[in-house]
């Protein structure tokens, strides 16, 4: 079986593809309307969370902008130590709001008193953060970020990247105070691209009812009416739906405490592989992912030629993202990747560097 160890989209089992293969049914009857209730109100406790969660017919990014589209009237902070972050900022700026970048070096997690700062001082309605930066492999510090904003301003609200991290990652966003968590089905729910799953309060629900141009698509006004009676107002993603609703059954089967104590030992051991073969993390101890490893090329390691090599043994890991493509590489280990074929990968590529 092939093993792609790339941050997205990743493998999907077997039986998750057949579930999409089911027939379709009229998305506003009994028969569907039951599986999109079970499926979104099993997505709860996969965030943690007593709120509505929005499955939509998106990618991650749809979401970011729907953060941006029904709960900020202008002032936003965008927190940016990585590609994804950067990418919000400017889903904000191009939609017309009044943004403020507070920038961080890539290699460095977002500090909340920096951040806790930038609010006193800003007036801010919002900020937008990424949990786990797909591009750096660095995890931030989203906890003690709310807990740091809600102590000095607790109407701020905060919106959560989680991406490339639920459901490999714990995350709670009740407990720890998010406004809107969001995330992409390809990446550690091991879906097929196509559907984005976002919960937000009922607090950020009450001020959307007030901000005006929100648009249509992404309306979560007019999609919570269409949620209240499981469904949403366009013509949802049928069989991503299915596959989510078999998927989360699989994932609490697994155990979610499990599920993330697998992702985070996968991180160790690819940590301590590339420690002893002279090679180090991008991202500093106690901050790294446990779903993708970014790794800094310090070997001059020719990734192109690697990933020939690995594909010929149906694996692939991937290159560097955005400003790091040629600096570093990456090991994705989420979803359904388990430490056996960790493994596997690892021998495989002391195989290649000693050649
Ligand atoms: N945020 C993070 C952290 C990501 O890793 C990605 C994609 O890789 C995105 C946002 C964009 O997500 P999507 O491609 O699902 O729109």
């Amino acid at each position: 079986m092939s093993r792609m160890f790339v941050p997205g989209p990743v493998d999907v089992a077997d039986e998750i593809l057949q579930a999409q293969a089911a027939p379709m049914l009229p998305h506003r009857s009994k028969e569907f309307e039951a599986i999109y209730r079970r499926a979104s109100e099993k997505s709860q406790q996969l965030f943690y969370t007593q709120y509505r969660v929005f499955l939509t017919a998106s990618s991650g990014t749809g979401l970011q902008e729907a953060a941006i589209r029904n709960f900020v009237h202008k002032r936003v902070l965008s927190v940016v130590n990585g590609a994804f972050a950067d990418r919000w900022y400017e889903v904000a700026v191009s939609n017309g709001k009044d943004v403020e970048k507070l920038a961080f070096e890539w290699d460095t997690p977002a500090s909340p008193e920096r951040i806790a700062d930038a609010v006193r001082e800003g007036g801010f309605e919002a900020l937008t953060v990424v949990h786990n930066e797909t591009s750096t492999g660095l995890q931030n510090p989203v906890k003690e970020i709310v807990e740091a904003v809600h102590a000095v301003s607790p109407d701020t609200f905060v919106f959560v990247d989680a991406v490339s991290s639920l459901g490999g990652a714990k995350i709670e966003m009740d407990a720890w105070g998010i406004d809107m968590l969001l995330t992409s089905s390809q990446k550690c729910l091991a879906l097929p691209p196509g559907l984005a799953l976002g919960a937000v309060t009922d607090r950020a629900m009450e001020k959307a009812k007030s901000v005006e141009n929100r648009g249509w698509y992404f309306d979560l006004v007019r999609m919570e009416k269409h949620r209240l009676k499981d469904s949403s107002p366009a013509t949802p993603v049928m069989p991503l739906i299915y596959a989510l609703d078999l998927q989360l059954d699989r994932i609490f089967a697994e155990g979610l405490d499990n599920r993330f104590a697998r992702h985070s030992a996968m991180a160790k051991r690819v940590q301590e592989w590339a420690e002893a073969h002279d090679l180090s993390m991008y991202a500093p101890e106690g901050y790294r992912s446990q779903t993708v490893t970014t790794i800094k090329n310090e070997r001059n390691i020719n990734v192109s030629e690697l990933n020939t090599f690995l594909k010929q043994r149906e694996m692939r890991i991937a290159g560097g993202y955005g400003q790091l493509k040629d600096k570093t590489f990456r090991i994705a280990h989420m979803g359904e990747i388990q430490m056996e074929d960790i493994e596997k990968l690892l021998a495989a590529m002391e195989e290649f560097l000693k050649k």
